[in-house]
C-alpha cells in the first residue's frame, strides 16, 4: 500500500495547471501568477511623510530651534511649499515632502507658538527622519510577485497599488461532486429506519467555496452499474470528479468498476493513511477522479489531503503541498502501527507553543468529534505511542482543511 507521500506524488504528477486566463486583479484570489510581475512604478510613487509633523531642514533640526511656520500641506495635495533656513511647513502623513526639506519632526516633538504662526522642535532630528523615500519599498523594474504565487489580500493590494488591474493566472478547475450509496438521502427528508443522510456533498463543496472554487452537485447515485455510469460520464466533463461511497471492499462497492467501464485509468487504490484508507484516485484524459471513502471524516481527510492539493497544482500554485506547524502534545495517542494517523485534535497557543490535545473519537464516522477540533496531529505510521509531551506535525485547519 501506498503511503501518504508517495500516493500525494502521485496525484500531483498527474495534476496539470490550467489553461492561462487575464482576469481582474478582484477576481483573482486563490489564483496563482503564470507569470513574473514586474512593477511599472516605484513604491512609494514620491517622497512622502510618515507622520503628522513639520517639514523642516536638517540644518535647523536642532532642539529648541524656532522655525517661522510658512505653509501646510495635506495629503492629497502637490509638495510646492519651499522650506527655507529658518522655515518649516506643517506636514501630514502621506503627503509629499515640500523641496529644501530634509527631515519631518513629528508633531509630539513640537510646540506651536504665536497661535501655530512658529514652532519650536522639542527634540533635534535626523536627516531624513520620518520620510518614506520614492522607490523605498519598491523599484520599478524589480519583479514583485513570481510565478506559480497565489494571491492573496497583500497581493491585492500590492497588484491595486501599482495599478495592475488585469493579471494572467490559471483559469479555475471546475469539480463536480456525486453521492453513492443506496442508504443515503438528502438531508431536507426524513430518512427511513435504515438510510443515512448525506453530509459528504455538503461538507467537500463548503471545502471548495473556502477555497473560492464552484462546484457542481450531481446528486445521489444508487449503487447500480447503470446509475453510477450516468453520473459518472456527466461528472467527467468536469477538470476533477469526486465521488464518496462505494470504493471499499463490500459487496455493492461498485464505483472502481464502474469508473474502469468509464475509460477512467486507476492511479492508485488505497492509501496508507487513517481515516481513509479506501481512496481511490484516477484520471480519465484530463479529468482527475477521486473515489472517496463513504465515511464521513474518510472523506474530507482524503480530499483535504489528496485532491485540494491538486486543485492548487492546477490552479497553477508552484507550492502546492500544505503548510505543516509544529505542537507539543498535551496527551499520549496510541495507535495500532501501520498507517500514517490524521488524528483529530485542538491546537492552542499557549506560552510560545502549540498546545495540542487529542480529541477522542469514536472512528471515521464521528463528525460529532471532527466539530471538536481544530487540527490534525499526525502519527507516523510506525508510531505506536506518542507520549504526552512529544514534539507533533500539525496540519491547522484553515482554507482547504
Ligand atoms: P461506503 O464507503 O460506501 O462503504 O460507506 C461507508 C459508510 O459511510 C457507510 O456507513 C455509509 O452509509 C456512509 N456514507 C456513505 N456516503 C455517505 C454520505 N454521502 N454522507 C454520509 N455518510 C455516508
Ligand atoms: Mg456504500
Amino acid at each position: 500500500m501506498l503511503t501518504v507521500d508517495e500516493a500525494l506524488d502521485r496525484v500531483l504528477a498527474a495534476a496539470e495547471p490550467l489553461a492561462v486566463e487575464e482576469v481582474p486583479f478582484r477576481e483573482a484570489l486563490g489564483r496563482a501568477l503564470c507569470r513574473d510581475i514586474v512593477a511599472g512604478e516605484d513604491l512609494p510613487p514620491f517622497d512622502r511623510s510618515a507622520m503628522d509633523g513639520y517639514a523642516v531642514r536638517v540644518a535647523d533640526g536642532t532642539a529648541g530651534a524656532v522655525l517661522e511656520v510658512v505653509g501646510e500641506v495635506p495629503a492629497g495635495r502637490p509638495g510646492n511649499v519651499p522650506v527655507g533656513s529658518g522655515q518649516a511647513v506643517r506636514i501630514m502623513t502621506g503627503a509629499p515632502i515640500p523641496p529644501g526639506a530634509d527631515a519631518v519632526q513629528m508633531v509630539e516633538l513640537t510646540e506651536a507658538l504665536d497661535g501655530g504662526r512658529r514652532v519650536r522642535l522639542v527634540r533635534p532630528v535626523a536627516e531624513g527622519e520620518n520620510i518614506r523615500r520614492r522607490g523605498e519599498d519598491l523599484r520599478q523594474g524589480t519583479v514583485v510577485l513570481c510565478a506559480g504565487s497565489p494571491i492573496r489580500s497583500t497581493e491585492t493590494a500590492l497588484l491595486a497599488s501599482l495599478g495592475i488591474v488585469h493579471v494572467p493566472v490559471r483559469r479555475a478547475p471546475r469539480v463536480a461532486l456525486l453521492s453513492t450509496g443506496d442508504e443515503i438521502v438528502e438531508p431536507e427528508r426524513s430518512p427511513l429506519s435504515h438510510q443515512i443522510r448525506n453530509s459528504n456533498a455538503y461538507a467537500i463543496e463548503t471545502i471548495l467555496r473556502d477555497l473560492g472554487l464552484p462546484s457542481e452537485y450531481l446528486g445521489i447515485a444508487a449503487d447500480s452499474r447503470e446509475a453510477l455510469a450516468g453520473s459518472i460520464r456527466r461528472g467527467l466533463r468536469s477538470d476533477m470528479l469526486c465521488l464518496t461511497g462505494g470504493v471499499s471492499v463490500g459487496g455493492y462497492d461498485l464505483v472502481a468498476e464502474a469508473l474502469r467501464g468509464e475509460g477512467v485509468e486507476i492511479i492508485f487504490h488505497r492509501v496508507a493513511v487513517k481515516p481513509g484508507k479506501p481512496l481511490l484516485v484516477g484520471r480519465r484524459e484530463r479529468t482527475l477522479v477521486f473515489g472517496l471513502p463513504g465515511n464521513p471524516l474518510s472523506s474530507v481527510c482524503d480530499f483535504a489531503l489528496f485532491a485540494v492539493p491538486a486543485l492548487r497544482k492546477m490552479l497553477g500554485w508552484a507550492d502546492p503541498r500544505h503548510q505543516e506547524v509544529a505542537g507539543i502534545l498535551e496527551g499520549e495517542v496510541r495507535q495500532k502501527p501501520g498507517r500514517e494517523w490524521y488524528c483529530l485534535a485542538r491546537a492552542v497557543w499557549r506560552d510560545g507553543a502549540y498546545r495540542v490535545e487529542p480529541v477522542p473519537s469514536m472512528g471515521s464516522a464521528d463528525i460529532v468529534a471532527a466539530c471538536k477540533a481544530n487540527c490534525f496531529a499526525v502519527v507516523p505510521a510506525e508510531t505506536a505511542l506518542l507520549p504526552a509531551g512529544s514534539s507533533v506535525r500539525l496540519l491547522l485547519w484553515g482554507k482547504g482543511f
